[in-house]
């Protein structure tokens, strides 16, 4: 088996997550007392967060490099980062290490082509949502189509992860809100929805919607597993 190296905390609400399926997916498969191999190194949310908002990706990526780094160090075989924002350093990050980088966009991207989906939306941080890193990747390297929901409702959906879900809250009224605005992306012909941030799936759930979701904590976490097992 693997060690999986977890950077985490971005957030720690979504971490807890990554921690519990690897562990649980690993006993599904193997069976008896069987756990996953794994590190986790966390940050300090708020450091990230303020070095997003003030468009200083550069610095981000040094601790997210010098995380990465350390988990090499300390035994990881492969690196899984918790979140699908800081993707958007994947490359820097790759170019520092020595060992392999699931990208969680692959992971999800690979669900959903077998899935036989070919327009999917798309819900996440605005970064996820407008910048390039994550959108280009789904349309260059596997073909899909990408619709983002309309520039009001991609301020409703960024202010939910930060205002809520990063500090452990969900509302029933937000909710209602990413139901209408997932609703408005099947409006414009999304067949699948990506939860393109690692919390949205602490708030939204199957049936919140009438087209597949494709929730990244849990495809990506299952994928750690799939890798770590050699499956
Ligand atoms: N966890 C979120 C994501 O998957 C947002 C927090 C962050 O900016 O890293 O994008």
């Amino acid at each position: 088996m693997k060690t999986i190296g977890l950077i985490g905390g971005m957030s720690w609400e979504s971490s807890i997550e990554y921690y519990r399926i690897i562990n649980e997916t690993t006993k599904e498969k193997l069976g008896g007392l069987h756990s996953a191999k794994s590190l986790m190194l966390t940050v300090d949310f708020a450091e990230i967060e303020k070095l997003q908002h003030e468009n200083k990706w550069d610095e981000a990526a040094q601790i997210l490099i010098r995380c990465a780094q350390d988990l090499e160090r300390g035994g990881a075989d492969f690196i899984v980062l918790c979140t699908n924002t800081m993707h958007k350093l994947a490359d820097q990050i790759i170019a520092n290490i020595n060992i392999p980088f699931l990208h969680i966009a692959d992971a999800t991207a690979k669900k959903i082509v077998s899935a036989n989906i070919k327009r999917i939306g798309l819900l996440g941080t605005r970064f996820t949502m407008e910048h390039d890193f994550y959108k280009g990747r789904l349309i260059d390297s596997f073909g899909l189509d990408v619709v983002i929901p309309k520039e009001s409702d991609r301020g409703i959906v960024h202010r939910v992860i930060y205002d809520e879900l990063v500090q452990g809250k969900v509302l029933a009224s937000s909710r209602e809100e990413y139901k209408r605005i997932i609703k408005d992306l099947i409006a414009q012909g999304a067949e699948g929805i990506i939860l393109g941030c690692t919390e949205i799936e602490l708030l939204v759930k199957d049936g919140d919607s009438s087209v597949p979701l494709f929730p990244t904590t849990l495809i990506h976490a299952v994928s750690a597993v799939e890798e770590a097992l050699g499956d």
